[in-house]
This record gives structure tokens, sequence and C-alpha cells, in this order.
């Protein structure tokens, strides 16, 4: 092992679906370092459920040799001819976006997420036709405005989760009304929903944790939660007519999930918003009769803006928010092991792949 940078970096690299959890190391050359480029030496990477769908081809066929990932700390290792934001040295985070242009109407109003020439941290196509390659990797390069300052307070492996899955879920809280005196819902209790089960507490809210089985109880009480329901018994929406004003789904499937249910108990107005994005072949099969009795909201979010990480990282550093992180030393074996695992639902809440400078030679 090594890395040859700055002209190649490396990476463990899905080549095929049917091999999915079972990326490959492989060396490939960075995308050309544009003026405010930044390239950062990672140390620690997050498993997002994102990286399994992609690397399955659940969102779509692979478009080469793919290293997922997008949960990414490190440090700032070279920076482009413009980038002034980090000086070489500086630890830093990047989640799932790597580009937006910063100059159209939507990134001018905070939502750079939401950006047309958005490029994602892998599988996004940049300009010139280079796929975008992520963090199950010695280097990344993205530009400046999408990576963060990790406050000395948060350790490596408990940030990374922060970047994709933690901002995932803390902008549509704050967007949509989390607060002191809100209801708000987390439906599946995964990578996501235990950072917004603690999110959503630390601004304010009533939180109740929906899962399909009462496996997680106890953990999800740990986790400050105000209330539990298992889903998978029929019935459990009776009791809760007119709750709710928020329902935040981080559920990766919709098999185990009674959207009917869900709409029935949330307020006048109040919205149902879904983050979980499934394989898209799963639709949401929902007639308007439904939510026309309570003119709920059914929405969707996508990660989330700059100012909200900085936001973010603050109430982690304030509420004392750490992930729940099981740590695995990247190797082929411990990549393919953190897949399987998260798809299986064996983790409780996040894994953080670890020691890349060994695994690298960095
Ligand atoms: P995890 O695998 O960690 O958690 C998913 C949870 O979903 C599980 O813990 C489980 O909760 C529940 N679940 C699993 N299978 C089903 C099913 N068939 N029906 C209903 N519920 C199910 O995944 P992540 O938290 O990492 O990701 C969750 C989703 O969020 C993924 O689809 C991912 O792609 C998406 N995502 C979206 C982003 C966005 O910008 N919108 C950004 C990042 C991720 P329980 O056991 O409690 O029922
Ligand atoms: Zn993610």
């Amino acid at each position: 092992v090594g890395v040859n940078y700055p002209e190649e970096f490396a990476g463990y690299a899905v080549h095929d679906v049917k091999e999915w959890n079972h990326p490959k190391y492989t060396a490939y050359k960075p995308k050309t370092l544009d003026d405010y480029d930044v390239d950062i030496e990672i140390e620690c990477c997050g498993v997002c459920g994102s990286d399994l769908l992609t690397a399955q081809g659940g969102w779509g066929d692979l478009k080469c040799a793919q290293v997922v990932g997008h949960e990414v700390i490190g440090h700032v290792v070279k920076t482009g001819p413009k980038a002034s934001l980090y000086k070489l040295g500086d630890r830093v985070g990047l989640g799932a976006q790597a580009f937006a242009c910063l100059d159209c109407p939507r990134c001018k109003a905070g939502n750079e997420q939401y950006c047309a020439h958005s490029v994602t941290t892998y599988d996004g196509v940049y300009p010139d036709g280079y796929v975008s390659q992520g963090g199950y990797a010695s280097h990344v390069r993205a530009h400046e405005h999408l990576i963060f300052p990790i406050p000395d307070e948060i350790k490596s492996s408990e940030a990374g989760p922060l970047m994709c899955g933690g901002l995932t879920v803390f902008s549509p809280l704050k967007r949509n009304g989390c607060k002191p005196g809100a209801k708000v819902g987390i439906l599946g209790l995964g990578g996501l929903g235990h950072m917004a089960v603690m999110f959503a507490k630390a601004l304010g809210a009533d939180v109740t944790v929906f899962s399909r089985t009462n496996d997680k109880k106890e953990q999800a009480l740990k986790l400050g939660a105000d209330a539990f329901v298992a889903t998978g018994k029929e019935g459990w929406e009776s009791e809760l007519f007119d709750s709710f004003d928020i329902l935040l789904n981080c559920a990766i499937g919709l098999s185990g999930l009674n959207l009917d249910a869900f709409l029935s108990i949330l307020k006048v107005e109040a919205r149902f918003v879904s983050v979980g994005l499934p394989s898209v072949d799963e639709k949401f099969n929902v007639s308007p009769h439904t939510f026309f009795s309570n003119g709920a909201h059914l929405s969707t979010s996508c990660l989330g803006s700059r100012a909200e990480a900085l936001e973010l990282l603050d109430l982690a550093v304030k509420h004392d928010i750490r992930p729940w992180v099981e740590e695995i030393p990247l190797t082929a074996e411990g990549v393919s092991e953190a897949m399987t695992r998260c798809w299986k639902g064996d983790v409780r809440y996040r894994f953080c792949l670890t020691d890349f400078h060994k695994a690298f030679g960095t």
C-alpha cells in the first residue's frame, strides 16, 4: 500500500454492483484542481446508508469504479489558487456535497444543497465529465464552501457522521419548526434517526421514536426520546390521532413504513418530511384521500447548507451531542464488514472507518 499523491489518490472502489460490499483497493486520478478546491488527507469516514444504496446500484448504475463515503474528516494538504477559508493542516470535514455554483438564486438564498450545478461527493459528474470519488480513500478534493471546520471538542470519528447524516436531519428539523413546544416523530432509528433524536431534543422538541420493533426502545430513551412506538403491530396509530407537528422519516426502505398511518397522526397542515431515500423502484403509494382530512404536507429534504452545518457543529459542542459510533479500521475486510453489517441493521448506530493513515501510508 501507499499512495502516489498528488498525482493519484487511492481508495476502496466498488467495481461491480454484485460485489457491492467488497470494494477493492484502487488508484485513480483526482479531478482537476479548480480555484476554490481544497484537498483533504483523510483520517476517517463514516458509513452512510447512501453508500450502500449507491454501491448496490439502488439509485442507478455505477458510472465507473466508485469510491463511496461522504462523512469525511481529515486535514487540509493543498488549496486551490483562490481558496482562502483554510490553511494547510486545518482539521476539516466534508459531507455529501462537493460543489455548488454559489452564484444562482438558490445558492444565494442559502439553499446550495439544491443548486442545479451541485456535484455530490461521489457518483456526481463535473462539467468535464469527471465522476466524483468519495471518502473511503486517501484524499478527497472538494470546493472549500462545502468543507467545514471541526471544533477541537469533537473527536474525528464522532465528527464524521455529523457531516452527512447529522446535517441531513438537522436542516429539515430547523426548517420545519422543530422548537420548544413542537411534537416531533423520528421514523427509523438508524444512523440518521439516532442523530435526529438528539438534535430534535437539543432544539427543545418533545420527541417520539417510531421503530419497527421494540428492540431499540431502551436505547431510544437513552438517546433522549420522550416516547417510543413500535410499528410492527397494526393499530398503533389509533391512539396518536392529531398528535404531531413534524414527522421526520429516516428509514432506508418503505416496506416497513405504513405511510397512511403516519399521515393520519399529523395535526392540521403539519408535515411529513422524508430524508430517507430508498432504492428508486420503491415508491410512496398514497391516495390524496389519506391526508385530505388534515391538510397535511408530504415532503422531502436534501442535505443542508453550509450555514446549517456550522450551526449544527456549534450546537453539538454546546449540548454535548455525539453520534454513537462503532469504529472499524480501514482495510478491505473492514470496509466489507462495515457495509455488510450496516445493510443488516447490525450497528448502534453509525460505523466510522478509521486508521486511514495506516491504510494508505499517508
Ligand atoms: P441506516 O441503515 O443506518 O438506518 C435506516 C433505518 O431505517 C434502520 O435503522 C431501520 O430503523 C429503518 N428501516 C430499515 N429497513 C426498513 C424498511 N424496509 N422499512 C422501514 N424502515 C426500515 O441508514 P441511514 O440512517 O444511514 O440512512 C437512512 C436513509 O437516509 C437512506 O435511505 C439514505 O440514503 C438516506 N439519506 C438521505 C439523505 C438526504 O439528503 N435526504 C442524506 C443521507 C442519507 P428501525 O429498525 O428503527 O425500524
Ligand atoms: Zn450520507
